[in-house]
């Protein structure tokens, strides 16, 4: 069983629309793939669908921007229903808060002198996102010459403290942490101490946030260092946490993230699935008739 439980599709920051997503994590030898958007159930339809003709399991998920204190954390989400009030409310006020800072980037840029207009930022969009992210305007800055890829896109202009960084509004992390869990779904902080030197999710604060309700933590990434990873495998251990480990494949946008390139121990997806069967169980929300076959 090979399972990796974190991919993009164009309907976020990804470069594969969901059904060749899917596909494609058919031919990589995968046999249960998570589709884990940023902010939103878009592509669930299309990639389920796409699930059932090629013969692998697609496990409806999502990657939330959330904060703790101010600090940045993807959440991963597993089967919430997306039309839970508090959820669809949160998720629409992070994709607006994404759309709404896109001018303001440009503006910022522009400013330093970047040839750069939104136009080319729209037709740097593959698909049809559910909202445009920093992924698209590095593309649109690839697109006109100004740097070569994405990561020098965000090294050079778009990470926190470079010239064209624009703040933006992200959920509660322990908030959210419940929301989902009220949506019947459960949830997994993504790359924990990924791209950064001084972790800021301690092993106190990871253990806050297991009270709070978190299932699990993605353990092995791309972003992790073997030292890293035997930590975090440690951590995860004492507090009884789900350990995942997933691509976070992004198609063409991302290097070094192929799908399956770190995966998910059966044991620790099945352990995963019984804690989302008994949020389900608990809030007593219908299961959605279209995904109830993935349960
Ligand atoms: P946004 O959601 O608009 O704030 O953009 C964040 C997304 O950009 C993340 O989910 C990653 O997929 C991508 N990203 C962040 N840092 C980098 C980087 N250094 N290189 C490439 N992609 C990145
Ligand atoms: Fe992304
Ligand atoms: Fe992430
Ligand atoms: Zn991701």
């Amino acid at each position: 069983m090979r399972i990796d439980l974190h991919t993009h599709s164009d309907v976020s920051d990804g470069t594969q629309p969901p059904a060749g997503l899917v596909r494609a994590a058919a031919d990589a030898g995968l046999d249960v793939m998570a589709l884990t958007d940023h902010d939103t159930a878009a592509g669930w339809a299309e990639a389920v669908a796409t699930a059932a003709e090629v013969g692998i399991r697609v496990v409806p998920g999502m990657e939330i921007s959330t904060e703790l204190d101010g600090h940045g954390v993807h959440l991963l989400a597993y089967l919430p229903d997306p039309r839970h009030p508090a959820l669809a409310a949160e998720l629409a006020a992070v994709l607006e808060g994404r759309n709404a800072r896109l001018p303001a980037t440009i503006a910022k840029l522009q400013a330093e002198g970047v040839e750069i207009e939104i136009d080319d930022v729209l037709a740097a969009v593959a698909g049809v996102p559910a909202a445009l992210g920093r992924p698209h305007v590095a593309d649109a800055l690839v697109a006109r010459g100004v740097v070569a890829d994405r990561s020098e896109a965000f090294d050079r202009w778009l990470s926190a403290g470079r010239p064209g960084y624009v703040r933006r509004y992200a959920a509660d992390l322990t908030t959210m942490i419940g929301v989902v869990r009220d949506a019947g779904g459960v949830t997994v902080v993504a790359h924990p101490w990924g791209r950064t030197r001084t972790p800021y999710l301690t092993a106190e604060r990871i253990a806050a946030l297991a009270e709070a309700g978190l299932a699990g933590i993605e353990v092995d990434h791309e972003d992790h260092t073997p030292d890293v990873r035997r930590t975090l495998r440690g951590i995860a251990g004492d507090l009884g946490l789900v350990i995942t480990g997933s691509s976070d494949h992004h198609g063409a946008g991302k290097e070094g993230h192929g799908l399956g390139c770190n995966t998910t121990a059966p044991t620790e997806f099945e352990r995963l699935m019984e804690r989302a069967a008994a949020a389900r169980r608990a809030t007593g929300r219908p299961v959605q008739e279209e995904y109830a076959w993935t349960l």
